[in-house]
């Protein structure tokens, strides 16, 4: 989303009260040349607020920028922000889970089983509890204390960002496994966290992120 500028908000009155007009006649009205304005037009087409036609001149889209932002956000999708997914083997202990979290620096681990189909998740307050009880941490397979399937929420790359963003606060969680879909069950492709969609909502602003 941009922020218009004084001259841009005055294009956007005229194309809104005169429009369709050519920006050689909105260059009239502001006593500018059709060149000083081109970036200005060049901006205000490209972030939705007018539409040009050939031979007919700009017109007003209708669109607020507050709907501009909502079809912006409606057309991101998961295999733009996504992140490489961090996963372990079911037999693997909660002392190395917990080792792993820290080395390879993820708040949640997939876990996937010898034929890397995916059988469970693992959050940081998963490990935590576990380390609360008396047990032997790396006796502990991680097996029994993660969240396992049928009871995991994932998305595909082909996911809308929004939809995510839905399923992470509906469900309370920080991270969905992106998979896909296989005969034998679903693979890890890659991981959307709550991080990611906060990257997603600065690029709309900065397109630096
Ligand atoms: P934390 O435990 O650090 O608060 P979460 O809020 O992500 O992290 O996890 C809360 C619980 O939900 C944990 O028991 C975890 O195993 C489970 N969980 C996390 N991600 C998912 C997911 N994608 N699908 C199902 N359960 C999940």
């Amino acid at each position: 989303m941009i922020e218009l500028n004084k001259r841009q908000e005055r294009i956007l009155q005229i194309v809104k009260d005169n429009g369709p007009i050519t920006g050689e006649h909105i260059a009239e009205q502001l006593n500018l040349t059709r060149a000083t304005l081109r970036p200005d037009l060049a901006i205000l087409t490209m972030s939705g607020f007018l539409d040009a036609r050939p031979r007919v001149g700009y017109f007003y889209t209708g669109k607020s920028g507050s709907q501009l932002l909502t079809d912006s956000l409606n057309s991101l999708i998961i295999k733009d922000y996504q992140s490489i997914p961090v996963v372990v083997t079911e037999s693997i202990s909660v002392y190395d889970a917990i080792v792993t979290m820290f080395l390879e620096d993820v708040g949640t681990l997939f876990v996937v089983d010898k034929n890397s189909l995916l059988v469970g998740v693992l959050s940081r307050k998963d490990l935590l509890r576990a380390s609360i009880g008396k047990q032997e941490l790396s006796s502990v397979p991680v097996n029994v204390i993660m969240t396992r399937m049928p009871n995991i929420t994932m998305c595909t790359k082909e996911d809308l960002l929004m939809d995510v963003a839905k399923k992470l606060i509906e469900k309370q969680i920080d991270a969905l496994p992106v998979v896909r879909e296989t005969d034998n069950g679903f693979e890890v492709t890659g991981r959307i966290t709550k991080t990611n969609i906060t990257k997603a909502f600065l690029s709309l602003a900065d397109s630096s992120y």
